[in-house]
């Protein structure tokens, strides 16, 4: 399947319980990645092996459950003399000191020449994590999202890296543009392309179709191999009753120039998937979905846990044309 962050943790979670995970790999956005304080920093990846792993902050969505703060909390006195624009000591982007560990192997597993494939699968094996999850790329590929010009600003444009826009800003600013540095020199991870061409269901998360589904579509050949699946490819909306459940699916649909509709996500994934499922709320725009060009499956979609979850895997597998 095809994961971002919490959308795809959530749904993985309830897919582990219908199918043997071993059966299960997970090709997961690796574009939101930063560099912080010297470590390397793997939201997606970390959100899908700490949920897989039973030990995710329920209500957060990411991050380790009862976790402490005490590291950043320390490094705000830093904060206060690092030099202006130097990002040393920065708290905005706040790592826990259980998390912490996690980018202190990584980053040294980096360090000694294992590529992050490689370190993935330990950290996931560290969890108990029983699915394969591999990086979309383990080349270095970075979302930048170009900030609508604003008059406060006498329309001049600026390019934030991802996580300022979305932890930083809280993704409160619109945006005209986003692109995907490094994506077109990037190879597939390994085994991905593989994934796609052998798999009996290609599953698209509920993640966000624009920076998490967009950066993986646009490693190259993904796009390419999904579409030689296509009646195979069944995706799931993240985008419900004309909304996201979190985060800024729905604002970067619109300011992209997208409906942000479960139309609209339609219209972007009819070119490489067959089915899209809605929820409930949109049963009545299943004629439009089919219109775009996807058989529209509508069922149950919001996950408020396990069951719900668990249900909505059954329905994408089942209800997909096999
Ligand atoms: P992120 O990387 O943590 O932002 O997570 P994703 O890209 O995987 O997921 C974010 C998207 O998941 C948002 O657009 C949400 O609307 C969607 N989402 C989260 N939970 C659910 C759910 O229970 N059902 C559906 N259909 N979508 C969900
Ligand atoms: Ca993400």
């Amino acid at each position: 399947m095809l994961a971002g962050g919490v959308g795809a943790a959530r749904y993985l979670a309830g897919l582990v319980q219908v199918v043997d995970p071993s059966e299960v790999t997970a090709v997961v956005n690796t574009a939101d990645d930063v560099w912080l304080h010297g470590l390397r920093v793997c939201p997606d990846l970390d959100t899908v092996t700490y949920t897989l792993g039973g030990a995710v902050d329920g209500d957060r969505g990411w991050g380790l459950v009862d976790e402490t703060w005490a590291t950043m909390a320390a490094l705000a006195r830093y904060e206060q003399v690092a030099p202006p624009g130097s990002p040393a000591g920065l708290t905005w982007f706040r790592l826990g000191d259980r998390d912490l560990a996690t980018h202190l192997y990584r980053t040294a597993r980096l360090e000694e020449g294992a590529d992050l494939a490689e370190v993935t699968a330990e950290v996931a094996e560290a969890w108990g994590v029983r699915c394969r999850l591999v990086p979309m790329t383990t080349d270095t590929v970075e979302t930048r999202l170009t900030l609508a010009p604003t008059s406060a600003d006498g329309g001049a444009t600026a390019e934030l890296g991802f996580q300022e826009y979305f932890v930083q800003h809280r993704h409160s600013v619109a945006v005209s543009a986003v692109r995907f540095v490094g994506a077109e020199l990037a190879r597939p991870g390994p085994g991905v392309l593989e994934a796609i061409a052998e798999a009996e269901r290609v599953v698209v998360a509920p993640s966000n179709p624009i920076v998490s589904i967009g950066p993986i579509l646009a490693v190259p050949g993904v796009a390419e191999a999904l579409t030689a699946r296509r009646a195979h490819v069944v995706a799931v909306s993240p985008i419900v009753a004309g909304a996201a459940l979190r985060g800024p699916a729905d604002r970067l649909l619109t300011e992209l120039g997208h409906d942000a509709s479960v139309v609209g996500v339609a219209r972007l994934y009819a070119p490489w998937a067959a089915t899209l499922v809605v929820d409930e709320a949109d049963a009545g725009r299943a004629g439009e979905v089919e219109a775009a060009g996807m058989c529209c499956v509508v069922g149950p979609t919001v996950m408020h846990g396990p069951v719900e979850a668990a249900a909505l895997a059954e329905l994408t597998l089942q209800r997909a044309p096999a």
